[in-house]
């Protein structure tokens, strides 16, 4: 019997060698130490359900051979991000980019193509940047958010 490949972290069950395996998109299930890997999408959809995740979705991974396992001391399967779940992306986390000028200005600038992701990561980090500013502007007892908040 060929030694298995990892183990689901819902079921337990071994993912073997060659098989397909899915990974969870949210950034603490991402780290590649501590990366919980899941032989089904049921299995994916319980741990869902239990971290209470929102905005989730599954990447499929097929698990390298046991000759590619050898070669690849990481271990990396090919991703294919598919199927959305959990909760949808909630209306707490909207796109707060203007895209047409990014995607103007990075063209413009460089040539290079914009991916749809990167209007979401920058719409977390401004998001992130606001929630700052909004508490400091709160400590000093303003009702408006002003340049010197950012810094
Ligand atoms: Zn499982
Ligand atoms: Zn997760």
């Amino acid at each position: 019997m060929p030694e298995a490949w990892k183990t689901c972290a819902a079921c337990k069950k071994p993912i073997p060698h060659g098989a397909a395996y899915w990974t969870c998109s949210v950034s603490t299930c991402n780290r590649a130490r501590f990366q919980p890997v899941f032989c089904s999408l049921a299995c994916w959809d319980s741990h869902v359900a239990v971290m209470n995740h929102r905005n989730a979705w599954a990447d499929e991974h097929r698990a390298p051979t046991e000759a590619e396992a050898k070669r690849l001391a990481a271990g990396e399967g090919t991703k294919r991000r598919i199927v959305p779940r959990g909760r949808p992306a909630a209306e707490d986390r909207p796109v707060l980019i203007v895209a047409s000028r990014l995607k103007a200005y990075i063209k413009d600038k460089s040539g290079m193509n914009t991916s749809a992701e990167v209007l979401e990561v920058l719409s977390d980090i401004v998001r992130a940047e606001a929630d700052r500013a909004i508490d400091e502007a709160r400590r000093h007892g303003r009702r408006t958010v002003m340049a010197r908040d950012f810094r």
